[in-house]
């Protein structure tokens, strides 16, 4: 079948339009469409991760990125009696070599990423066209795309990427079905400027009041986000009010300083896609799977998604791996995403009670056990390209050093494997592997142990191999095991089966 692209982006979201920058750095190309014709002006996420983050230095604007975030600096647990159960401090670098908590306003985020979507060459991202069938064929896939005058134009490419949001017309049209995941709440999401007035002293504030369960964060600038759980008896058109903002939150956003520029209701909710692939068509973002956002890990699950993705079909599309290689996307990041979604539908119930003796009972525990209450750490991938089922520090996030000219190594790597091995263990690897991989544009070999002992004592080991999502491959501490895993390098083994 001759395409159009590489690959068709239904959905230009935060995650659509992450897949159309990472997808134009590596040098494929792509056409996005969005049935916006602008882009939607007001924000959901307002928090990352330090690995979202990396993934977003990644795209060579990072400076770009830093300008319009604040770290995160601090976090808090309080009760219905203004008790402060947990204060946290967080504002420290994580092992990404960024802060752990970013705080932002999404469209300044969405906006940078459009700018890298517009400056990438092969992208072309069409805003105010929607995507209204999708059929996946032997070789791959054709979208029909209707504009604003209603003319429809069949598209194809290899690949389709349904980046299509939580009601994602891509899933339900190929008939994948959503498992879900603890109780939908229905929350007030409240943003604007608040100033001349102290807000709350900790960055994020975290509510567990049985009267009415609600969030603070203080974002870039004069902007605050809250947000109130509506409970039985709630007016809709009442609630929405500012003087129902400002008696809400309990005077923190008193109407005369508060400035909102949005109300707006949200379910929150869990759900998983059964299954994330159906032939040529990838599943990403809340199409497949959507959290509460209590660990604000939404979005950065749908960035996660993408880059795990578009590696892959990069190197497929290249010849230097086998298309079996976009097997492991669901296998990989299926069962990450559900534990997310999992643990944040169970610390959601756990916020949300309206009754007081549990609630007593929670305040209990936390004050007991304030680390209960912190995020936890992610887990490794699911079954794919890692060794995981042979050593636990498999499969799991490599760190990412900042050197000591202030350097992030990633910079240096860039889109690439990761082969870190100490320099003896280097001098025993066989000629043959060392040529492979002197001769492999894919692969980043360092030696240098001032650029990589602290990922080698991150994981105790000699040799280290990362994949270009930094996700570690596996691990060696002998010639024998690290030509073991270098050769699980697709394209080093791509390259020793057609050499043969
Ligand atoms: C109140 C709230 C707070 C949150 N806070 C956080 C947080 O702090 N951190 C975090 O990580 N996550 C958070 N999340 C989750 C996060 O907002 C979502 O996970 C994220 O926005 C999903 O992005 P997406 O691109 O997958 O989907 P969407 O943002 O829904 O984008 C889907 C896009 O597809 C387009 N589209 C749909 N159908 C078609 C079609 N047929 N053709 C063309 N275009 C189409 C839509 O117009 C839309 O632009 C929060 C969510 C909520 C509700």
């Amino acid at each position: 079948m001759s395409t159009n692209v590489d690959v068709i982006v239904i959905g230009a979201g935060p995650v659509g339009t992450t897949a159309l920058a990472l997808l134009g750095r590596a040098g494929l190309t792509a056409i996005g469409l969005e049935k916006d014709e602008e882009m939607w002006p007001t924000a959901r996420a307002v928090h990352f991760d330090g690995q979202t983050m990396r993934t977003l230095q990644g795209l060579g604007v990072a400076d770009q990125f830093v300008g319009v975030t604040i770290p995160m600096k601090d976090v808090a647990v309080v009760n219905e009696a203004d008790e402060v159960l947990v204060h946290a401090p967080t504002d420290r670098l994580g092992d990404q070599g960024w802060n752990e908590h970013i705080s932002f306003h999404q469209p300044d985020i969405e906006r940078l990423l459009r700018e890298v979507v517009a400056s990438s060459p092969g992208i072309d991202l069409r805003c105010g066209v929607t995507a209204t069938e999708v059929r996946t064929t032997d070789d791959g896939v054709e979208v029909t795309a209707v504009d604003a005058h209603g003319d429809a134009q069949v598209l194809t490419a290899r690949w389709a990427i349904a980046s299509d949001g939580g009601r994602s017309a891509t899933r339900h049209a190929l008939g994948i079905e959503t498992d879900k995941h603890g109780e939908d709440a229905r929350w007030l999401v409240v943003d604007g400027d608040l100033v001349d007035a102290s807000g709350c002293d900790a960055d994020m504030v975290q509510f567990a009041r049985y009267s009415r369960p609600a969030l603070w964060l203080r974002l870039p600038g004069t902007r605050v986000r809250m947000e109130f759980m509506l409970v039985p008896g709630d007016d809709p058109a009442e609630i929405v009010t500012p003087a129902a903002v400002e008696r809400i939150s309990r005077g923190i956003l008193p109407t005369d300083r508060f400035t909102p520029d949005r109300q707006a209701v949200y379910t929150f909710r869990g759900r998983i896609a059964q299954r994330w692939r159906a032939g040529n068509v990838f599943l990403a973002g809340d199409a497949a799977h959507q959290a509460p956002p209590l660990f604000g890990q939404g979005l950065c699950a749908g960035i996660r998604d993408v880059a795990n993705l578009v590696w892959k079909m990069d190197l497929v599309a290249r010849g230097a791996a086998d298309a079996t290689l976009l097997d492991t996307y669901e296998s990989e990041r299926k069962p990450h995403a559900q534990y997310w979604v999992e643990t944040a539908a169970q610390q959601a119930e756990i916020i949300q009670t309206l009754d007081p003796e549990v609630a007593k009972g929670r305040d209990e525990f936390v004050r007991a056990h304030p680390e209960a209450s912190a995020v936890p750490p992610s887990p490794a991938l699911g079954p794919g390209l890692h060794d995981g089922d042979r050593d636990e520090r498999a499969g799991r996030l490599g760190i990412q050093p900042i050197l000591v000219d202030g350097t992030r190594l990633d910079d240096m790597v860039g889109n690439h494997f990761l082969v870190a091995v100490d320099r003896e263990l280097y001098a025993e690897l066989a000629t043959a592997v060392k040529l492979a991989l002197d001769d492999d544009a894919d692969v980043v070999t360092l030696t240098d142990p001032l650029k990589i002992e602290q990922i080698l004592a991150s994981v105790g080991a000699r040799a280290v191999v990362m994949r270009p999502d930094h996700y570690i491959l596996g691990v060696g501490d002998t010639a024998a095991e690290a030509e073991r895993i270098i050769a699980g390098i697709p394209s080093i083994a791509h390259a020793a089966t057609s050499t043969v």
